[in-house]
């Protein structure tokens, strides 16, 4: 097999590199009215439910699309239209959910501190003494256009002493971080099959709060973005409301299978934290620098500075890379030009070893030796 035919390895945080076991879950068609797949459904909503541990308090309600579709849901069915939302920005992500709040029309206010800064939970308590107005706030947990870490738990504590309720993208950590439903107050926490659990994408899913979702009837601008809707009918039913991404559900059940064989969350943690040590270490020894210090450093992405040489340009150190069978990502910054490099997916410290290694045999290939 020639280079270009194998199967590169993708550093990106999802669509990401998923086990032969996975992508051999999805050889089987599905009918979608079939009582064996309302089971497989059934089974993964049971799994995921409990890796939160929020069996007592919250219902998963799956949803087709990638995971944007899931943050749009989430806030269209559970902020009522009266509302208002909160945003905390620090990247791309934070941004998409005010556009979101824009599009489908709820009333929304923004803080946004530098792409290097966590949002705190002083900050939070601050805004909500200004504004009581606000109803909802909505976080991003790890901000993948960095791979910056906010402080989950301290703002959710500070959400609840004031009432509110909030609203978590944890698209890029649920699976890999801690988030225990029975410490941390939220309403709705999403992510998605492609990511830390390494599904292949096309669905989301939504922890919802049960008594907020019981109590969302009505809110939603939009059918099939409608939760309590698409719940209300699972529930009845056993099935999805519109054709199911049968493949995607098969996938994710035998992904969540492999993610309990290795260990679950501490164990799926651990690999990514060693992938992000070996990176953050290897590439330091290449002379590149990450953009974020370690303390909120999030073991997901790691962006780095592009390299100041002249001879750089990210498209030719893309392709380059590429041939040596790794995907890289570009960054997302406006203001510094920087390029990211993921840690999820089925790779261990060794294929970051490799990544490394075809990132120097790159730059040499390149002549690029100002790093
Ligand atoms: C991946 C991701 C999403 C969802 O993006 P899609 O392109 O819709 O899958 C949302 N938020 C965060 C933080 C993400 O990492």
């Amino acid at each position: 097999m020639s280079t270009a035919e194998r199967a590169p390895i993708l550093l990106t945080p999802g669509p990401l590199t998923t086990s032969p076991r996975t992508r051999r879950a999805m050889m089987v068609d599905w009918g979608s009215w079939d009582r064996d797949f309302n089971d497989l459904t059934a089974d993964v909503c049971k799994r995921l439910l409990a890796i939160i541990h929020g069996e007592a308090t919250h219902t998963c309600v799956p949803l087709q699309g990638s995971g944007t579709f899931s943050v749009e849901a989430a806030i269209g069915t559970l902020v009522p239209r009266d509302g208002k939302v909160l945003v905390l920005i620090n990247g791309a992500y934070g941004k998409r959910l005010a556009k979101i709040c824009q599009v489908i029309g709820r009333e929304f206010s923004t803080f946004e501190t530098e792409e290097d800064v966590p949002t705190t939970a002083a900050d939070v308590d601050r805004l909500l003494t200004e504004d009581p107005s606000v109803t909802h706030v909505a976080l991003i947990h790890c901000e993948t256009s960095t791979g910056i870490l906010n402080p989950l738990q301290d703002i959710a504590r500070v959400i609840e002493s004031h009432g509110k309720r909030l609203i978590i993208d944890a698209m890029s950590s649920f699976g890999a971080l801690d988030i225990d439903a029975r410490h941390i107050p939220f309403d709705a926490l999403i992510a998605a099959s492609g990511k830390c659990l390494e599904g292949v994408p096309g669905m989301g899913f939504v922890f919802a709060r049960s008594s907020a979702l019981n109590a969302s009837t009505g809110n939603c601008h939009s059918l099939s973005m409608d939760l309590q809707d698409q719940h209300a009918y699972m529930a009845k039913t056993g099935q999805w409301r519109f054709t199911p991404p049968t493949h995607v559900v098969a996938a994710l059940h035998e992904a969540l299978s492999q993610y309990e064989e290795e260990g679950g969350l501490a164990a799926r943690h651990q690999r990514y934290a060693n992938n992000c040590q070996t990176l953050l270490a290897e590439m330091a020894e290449l002379g590149f620098r990450s953009f974020l210090p370690a303390e909120i450093q999030a073991p997901i992405i790691v962006t780095f500075h592009a390299p100041s040489d002249a001879r750089y340009s990210f498209t030719e150190f893309y392709n380059r890379v590429r041939e040596k069978g790794f995907i890289l990502y570009p960054g997302k910054l406006t203001q510094v030009e920087t390029f990211r490099v993921g840690c999820i997916g089925q790779v261990d410290a060794s294929g970051m070893r490799a990544a490394v290694a075809a990132i120097a045999e790159t730059l040499k290939e390149m002549e690029v030796f100002e790093i």
